[in-house]
């Protein structure tokens, strides 16, 4: 289908910016376990989520977390690429809940209970996407140390690679201009209110459709 960024590459070689990596995600788990990785979710990532689960906003509440930093705080290289929203307890990073030891709520014997619903965070590890000039660019992402499957197999397809790309820098720049309205109009932001009014935005809609017909979810 016709895809709606400016981002989209025009040749495989717009993401051949760095050395070739072997990659093959051998499931082990690791990324939906640690206490240190926060699966931060996009409005894309939450409209699918809450339209695959039939979940309102306050029953979303129940599988998302609202992660504030404190002032003196700098903030994490892994939430650089995200927006933080106003929220009552502060300028927060959404993400999937966690259990107390640090899996993630979705994590079943090991394996994702929603995987085609899963946020594009989680389809990217362990690679970042940006944009470099325009161009899609792509590297590893900070914590790919923790990932076993980095090596193994054959590198990644660059045309799934580009897809995947092109999936991540859209969901992020939709997310980064609601977050923008967001917070400089909202006064008395709630998580509650925050979650509907991704709930009920025509971007995030629009592209979580979009997507999901066109088999990427
Ligand atoms: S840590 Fe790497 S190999 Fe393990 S599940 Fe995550 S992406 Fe796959
Ligand atoms: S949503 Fe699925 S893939 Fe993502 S961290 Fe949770 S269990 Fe892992």
């Amino acid at each position: 289908m016709q895809k709606r960024s400016h981002t989209q590459p025009s040749t495989d070689s717009d993401i051949r910016l760095t050395p070739a990596v072997k990659f093959e995600c051998i499931c082990c788990g690791t990324c939906c376990s640690r206490v240190d990785l926060l699966v931060t979710v996009t409005g894309p990532d939450i409209v699918l989520l809450a339209s695959g689960l039939r979940l309102g906003a306050k029953d979303m509440l129940k599988v998302l977390d609202f992660y504030v930093l404190g002032k003196d705080k700098a903030i994490p290289a892994g939430l650089k690429r995200t927006s933080a929203v106003k929220t009552e307890a502060g300028m927060s990073y959404v993400a999937l809940k966690k259990t107390t030891d640090g899996k993630c709520i979705f994590l079943e014997n090991n394996l994702c209970s929603i995987y085609p619903l899963r946020p594009v965070s989680c389809r990217s590890f362990p690679f970042f996407f940006s944009t470099r000039d325009g161009d899609l660019t792509w590297g590893l992402s900070g914590m790919s140390h923790i990932c076993p499957g980095i090596g193994r197999g054959p590198p990644p397809e660059l045309q799934s690679l580009a897809v995947l790309a092109q999936n991540a820098v859209e969901s992020h720049s939709l997310y980064a201009e609601f977050a923008h309205e967001w917070n400089s109009s909202v006064h008395s932001p709630t998580a509650e209110r925050l979650i509907s009014a991704i709930l009920s935005d025509f971007r995030f809609r629009t592209y979580a459709l979009a997507e999901s017909i066109d088999g990427k979810y």
